[in-house]
């Protein structure tokens, strides 16, 4: 009896022993550190893929389909005065300054004239890429320029102007930034239009849905990966489910003139919005959606909560499309996790890693990779800040924050007892590059 009870308890302490080295514990160790020194250098080796970015010359006007509007106020990480970009252009192209007082920013602007014409072409940005170990890099632009290789930098097209097609005027006239959207958004419709040689809407709504697939399909031959959308700048994203016949209907009594009531407006837009969904599951184009704060101060938040789209995420109907959150819902990242339950569901990280600050960007991370980490991509909505800072130093902000945000993440939970180290480099592989990739069946590296 008295062995009995001592194997039992020698059991029971053995059982302890096992049990609590796998336990998580609630702050990392000392060791979090030299954790984070053995990951970075295997991070910054893995060549990665850029899942959202608008890389571009800040003079192109293709680089997104919509513009910046007018005084709008900028969080402070994303100002032009932001001394992080004096260590980007110094990273970049060794520039010998720490602010960018105008004689200093003419040497950045000489620097860069020298490298294009000794990278003529397509070698410029493709030298960018290959010093930010950048394999390729989503352009999410208006139309390609011939300055960018289309192998390294596919295309993903804007999809929303197919929801602007009637009288516009109530939408232009909200507020200011709406007034510089809702215009681009008619040039973006009536360049589809001469793309497709169509001179004026179809006067029948089926050939209007036919003229749309066709541009779908075009711009999947000429290189398109995936569709846009950024509707959330340009009304709420909420989209009720109306009938063809409902959407039919509105299109007949506006397609020649009038202006619609903003009900019927929207009514007619929900319908064009779940056509183009479904058109993405049929012919394998990812929908990318904004699904965070925007620029802008009219921006509206409640209206644009990512929230707002899980009943189309959850609708079953759209079980073949693949949806892609881009920017992760930023400030609600958290919520948004959880929509990535869904097997269709992804979330990019861009734009977060520059509204925030490494530290915070890391708990955005830690706490995804803690969650649904086969679910998440890397990107970073890098864009030119003016003539002087363009998309190639925002390009490095994105990257450098994103890399060592990450490589600190998986140090505290491995410090934690959450993950192995190897598995923490299996996961850092499949955020910064592998999950993406495989969306594009083949068709992206
Ligand atoms: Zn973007």
């Amino acid at each position: 009896m008295r062995f009995a009870i001592s194997a039992l308890a020698l059991s029971v302490v053995i059982n302890l022993a096992a049990f609590s080295a796998a336990q998580a514990r609630p702050f990392p160790g000392p060791d979090v550190q030299q954790i984070y020194n053995r990951l970075l250098p295997q991070i910054e080796k893995i060549p990665a893929f850029d899942h959202h970015a608008h890389p571009g010359f800040a003079d192109d006007p293709d680089i997104d389909a919509m513009a910046a509007p007018p005084n709008a106020s900028l969080p402070l990480r994303t100002r032009d005065d932001n001394p992080e970009l004096a260590a980007a252009a110094k990273a970049l192209f060794g520039y010998p300054y720490a602010d960018f007082s105008p004689e200093h920013a003419k040497w950045l602007l000489d620097k860069k004239a020298e490298l294009k014409k000794q990278f003529p072409g397509t070698a410029y940005f493709n030298s960018i890429l290959d010093k930010l170990n950048t394999e390729s890099s989503v352009a999410n632009r208006a139309m390609m320029p011939d300055y960018l290789d289309a192998k390294r930098f596919p295309w993903v097209f804007f999809a929303d102007s197919f929801l602007w097609p009637f009288n516009n005027e109530h939408e232009t006239a909200r507020n200011p930034d709406e007034g510089v959207f809702i215009p681009l958004q008619e040039k973006m419709l009536h360049r589809w239009m001469q793309q497709e040689n169509v001179t004026k809407l179809p006067a029948g709504f089926g050939d209007y849905l036919k003229f749309i697939s066709q541009v779908l399909e075009d711009n999947s031959k000429r290189g398109g990966i995936a569709m846009k959308f950024e509707v959330a700048y340009f009304r709420p994203t909420t989209f009720s489910d109306p009938t063809r016949a409902q959407a039919e209907d509105i299109y007949q009594r506006y397609v020649a003139g009038g202006i619609p009531s903003e009900k019927d407006y929207r009514t007619f837009q929900d319908f064009i919005f779940r056509y183009l969904v479904t058109e993405g599951g049929r012919l394998h184009l990812p929908v990318h959606i904004h699904s965070a704060v925007g620029i802008g101060d009219y921006f509206n938040l409640s209206q644009s909560n990512i929230m707002n789209l899980e009943t189309v995420l959850r609708d079953p109907r759209y079980a073949s499309t693949t949806f892609v959150m881009i920017h992760g819902g930023y400030p609600l990242e958290r919520e948004a996790i959880w929509l990535a339950a869904m097997k269709n569901v992804y979330l990019d990280s861009s734009f977060g890693e520059l509204a925030q600050y490494p530290s915070a960007f890391k708990d955005t991370l830690k706490m995804w990779l803690e969650t649904f980490p086969d679910k998440i991509t890397f990107g970073t909505d890098c864009f030119p800040y003016n003539q002087v800072l363009g998309s190639e130093e925002s390009y490095w902000l994105g990257v450098q924050s994103s890399r060592t945000a990450l490589a600190a993440a998986l140090a505290e939970m491995v410090s934690e007892n959450e993950i192995t180290e190897p598995r923490a480099l299996e996961l850092a592989h499949a955020y910064l590059h592998d999950t993406a990739v495989s969306l594009y069946g083949g068709r992206v590296h």
